[in-house]
């Protein structure tokens, strides 16, 4: 993590990012001296982990209090059959690192207060919500906004994605109230209404995609929802705006 540059080995291993004027040598070892806190080690967080790993993410925190099950494996691909019955931080871990050496990896696998995850989401550069249900995701978006940290926001249901960034370095930037009230109702999950594999994959790919482009400050979806059906292969982005009546960021 405290890296002052990249060695050969890295600097063959990222060359193809390198080569990006967009990136260069200074943002991969931006990306190199990077913290992203995962939530979730399921459907989303998988591919996000899997590509933030390979593309050279200094540092990853892996937070999950689950374990893998068999019904798990159509979609949570950072998971083997060998991993089955384990802590899904643990088998997580195991598989990036042989992925990628490189990198630090830590685990949480314990249901943390929100006092932890204030903390834990100070020390980060960018938080993924790869999460599951509306209280985690209100938890990180107070989080998250209290610490002025970027949160990757993803989910996926059926034949449907969604994606945003709450950047809260910047103030103009709404927050996951502004589109889901607290009181919104209930919400859908994947283990009643079903999921196509590769939609969630689409949805955590991108999410990797928006943590790197925050860390190294290039444009996000902030201010925008994107929303994929997957079924036709539309895709729509709409614009969000901050809601003055908002009754966590206004
Ligand atoms: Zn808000």
């Amino acid at each position: 993590m405290n890296k002052s540059e990249l060695n050969d080995a890295e600097l063959s291993r990222y060359s193809r990012q390198i080569l990006m004027p967009e990136i260069d040598y200074s943002g991969q070892l931006t990306l190199s001296q990077s913290h992203a806190v995962i939530f979730g080690l399921g459907g989303l967080g998988s591919p996000a982990s899997l590509y933030l790993a390979a593309a050279g993410i200094g540092k990853l925190t892996l937070v999950d209090f689950d374990e893998v099950d068999d019904s798990n494996l159509q979609r949570q691909i950072v998971h083997r059959e060998t991993n089955i019955g384990q802590a899904k931080v643990e088998s997580a871990k195991h598989n990036l690192a042989a992925l990628n050496h490189h990198i630090e990896i830590e685990t949480i696998a314990h249901k943390l207060e929100e006092s932890e995850v204030l903390a834990l989401v100070k020390q980060a550069n960018v938080v993924l919500d790869c999460t599951d249900n509306f209280t985690s995701r209100f938890a990180l978006n107070r989080t998250c906004f209290k610490a002025k940290v970027p949160l990757i926001s993803g989910a996926a249901i059926r034949w449907e994605g969604q994606l945003s960034t709450y950047d809260f370095r910047n103030e103009e930037s709404p927050c996951y109230q502004c589109l889901y009230p607290e009181d919104s109702g209930q919400e859908l999950t994947c283990s009643q209404n079903g999921v196509l594999s590769p939609v969630v994959g689409m949805i955590g790919s991108m999410q990797a995609i928006e943590a790197v482009k925050a860390l190294l400050n290039l444009p996000t979806l902030t201010g925008k929802l994107m929303i994929i059906d997957a079924y036709t292969m539309m895709i729509r982005t709409l614009n969000l705006k901050k809601d003055k009546n908002c009754k966590h960021c206004s």
